[in-house]
């Protein structure tokens, strides 16, 4: 790895920089590859990004933005099986969205298949490449072990010809798939496992997205990447921390092609890893196939396309991402630290308006019958520019049931019988009476509300302990609620290796609560990718789902002190 460690101590310029980024500043200060620095992302496209790929992104984009380099998008494109044009649709969206641009850099592995399969058939001339007959049980059962040399396969002697001829026949797709493979002639005892003859081509006979039924082999992707790096112009290609041992074989092929003026080189960081989480976009897509979330952007899955969906702004990812930073050892990061990022960020954008998730009704019986007054509410008391905002105030309101009670403990400072209350913007109010149903069940609470504390007059100084949101009955619009918890009920799914991932799903991750009573002001608002903060509650945005004849709001995250954990004290 020492090659891969920063050079110099850091100077004055350089103080603050990531490791991956002192490598770089490094290579062009010594006029590496002409001084140019050119960096990739490569997506398989065979799935939806995730917040791990944010990460890599930030890394790949972020690092040519800095140094005024550029950054392609290369899709890795070398599996036709599980690869889709719905998932570069959705690749590109997703970076767009977190802010970062490629330009008219986009590639394609696929688009290097003609070259890659030259340099094939050049180290097969060279004696550097062989076909084997061998199952893959077979060759894996040859690879001996870190400690101990594995065996040559009987078919790695095979002449040129021999191995020119059956390559071409691999491809015009004579042979059915598993029955041959090209590797790479390389050392069957090397201490370093990818060097034992590493499998460079297989054959799949499944159309591709982009090239159809031209090719029957495909390569792997150790004898793809590093070429597809050096066809690019790739100078530095950054990777997750798996790939360390990859990397002395990234090296051999590219030595097959570089010359002294130019050669990518590879350099890993660690990958993200999110408790409560799982990143594996197989399991992923486990999840979206069998329904066990709603889609690929289910708000309670770590995509990218999720967390929009949810109501994340790609700032709080990027500014989470700076936080954990990039190091050489993988790590286990808190969930509760992206959490943190989302809410600083709608703290600082969010509209705030009043909802009420669990409506108790209460009368001001001193409050005139069909009178209704607009109070003034802060748009956004963190930026005052925001302005303000008028809401209906009447004689009947609702109040969130979990703030009175009866027989309140002490130092109970919501409502409760004889007990005063300040509705926020609004009056001091006192309450004077209930009315329960047959079963015990507050219907009704009656109040009397004091005229001279309206917001903004004098009496609205007077102390009273406690503030309570709450909505005009008759103005109310009905909404529907998604409440999301984590997807994941234990802490490290990953780790826990003896149990089906399924079975640590968290069956209380979704909760829809209906007839949530919003003020108008929300429901005229609740356009798409809208940020608002419920006000003691949270952080809503409308769902995909949303119409004007039915509100839908995700909560995005809960306020420090939620809601739900007030309904529990
Ligand atoms: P696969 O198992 O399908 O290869 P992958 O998550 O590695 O899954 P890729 O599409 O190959 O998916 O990833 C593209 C890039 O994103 C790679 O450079 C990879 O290293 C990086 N990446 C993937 N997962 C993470 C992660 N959790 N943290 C940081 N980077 C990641
Ligand atoms: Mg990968």
């Amino acid at each position: 790895m020492a090659e891969n460690t920063p050079s110099t101590t850091p100077t004055e310029e350089t103080k603050g920089l990531n490791f991956v980024e002192q490598i770089v500043a490094d290579d062009l200060k010594a006029g590496k590859n002409g001084g140019r620095l050119n960096t990739r992302f490569p997506p398989e496209p065979n799935g939806y990004l995730h917040i791990g790929h944010a990460k890599a992104i930030c890394m790949d984009f972020g690092v040519a933005e800095k140094f005024g380099g550029t950054c392609n998008l290369r899709f890795d494109d070398t599996n036709p099986v599980k690869e889709d044009v719905e998932y570069v649709d959705s690749i590109r969206e997703d970076i767009h969205w977190l802010g970062f641009d490629w330009g008219n850099r986009e590639y394609y592995a696929s688009d290097y298949f003609p070259q890659l399969y030259d340099l094939a058939i050049r180290l097969i001339k060279e004696g550097k490449a062989y076909v084997d007959d061998q199952t893959s049980e077979e060759i894996a059962a040859q690879k001996g072990t870190p400690t101990t040399p594995g065996t040559n396969s009987p078919y790695r002697d095979r002449s040129v010809e021999e191995n020119l001829d059956l390559f071409q026949r691999m491809n015009a797709g004579e042979f059915p798939e598993g029955s041959h493979v090209l590797r790479a002639k390389i050392d069957m005892a090397s201490s370093n496992m990818h060097f034992r003859d590493p499998i460079m081509y297989r054959i799949i006979h499944h159309p591709h997205h982009r090239t159809g039924n031209r090719w029957h082999v495909y390569p792997m992707y150790d004898f793809a990447h590093g070429q597809s790096d050096y066809f690019e112009g790739v100078t530095h290609s950054i990777c997750t921390l798996e790939f360390v041992p990859h990397r002395p074989l990234y090296d051999y092929f590219v030595d097959e092609l570089a010359d002294e003026t130019y050669r990518p080189r590879q350099i890993e960081f660690n990958r993200l890893n999110l408790t409560y989480t799982v990143m594996s976009k197989r399991k992923l897509l486990q999840l979206v196939k069998e329904g066990l979330v709603a889609g690929w952007d289910d708000p309670r899955m770590p995509t990218i396309s999720g967390m929009r969906r949810r109501g994340f702004t790609p700032r709080s990812i990027r500014n989470f991402i700076d936080t954990i930073g990039y190091t050489k050892y993988e790590a286990l990061n808190s969930v509760a630290l992206l959490e943190y990022a989302v809410r600083e960020d709608l703290n600082k954008i969010a509209t705030r308006g009043m909802a009420v998730m669990d409506p108790v009704k209460v009368v001001i019986t001193n409050y005139p019958e069909g009178q209704t007054e607009m109070v003034e509410m802060e748009n956004n008391p963190e930026n005052p520019e925001e302005g303000t905002h008028k809401m209906p105030f009447s004689r009947e309101i609702y109040i969130e049931r979990a703030d009175f009670m009866e027989n309140p403990p002490k130092k109970y400072f919501r409502l409760a019988p004889d007990g005063e209350v300040r509705l926020k913007g609004a009056y001091i109010i006192k309450c004077t009476g209930v009315k329960k149903d047959a079963d015990g069940n507050i219907e009704e609470i009656y109040c009397t509300f004091d005229p001279e504390t309206r917001s903004g007059l004098p009496g609205s100084m007077r102390k009273v302990k406690g503030t309570l949101h709450w909505v005009s009955a008759q103005h109310a619009v009905d909404a529907t609620v998604r409440l999301y918890d984590r997807l994941f009920n234990v802490e490290n799914p990953a780790a826990e290796t003896e149990r089906d991932f399924r079975e640590m799903l968290n069956p209380d991750s979704l909760k829809v609560v209906d007839g949530v009573k919003v003020e108008p002001f929300i429901a005229e608002n609740a356009g798409q990718g809208t940020k608002f903060q419920f006000q003691r509650i949270g952080y809503f945005t409308p769902d995909y789902d949303s119409t004007p004849d039915h509100l839908i709001f995700n909560r995005t995250i809960s306020l420090k002190d939620s809601w739900e954990k007030e309904q529990k004290k």
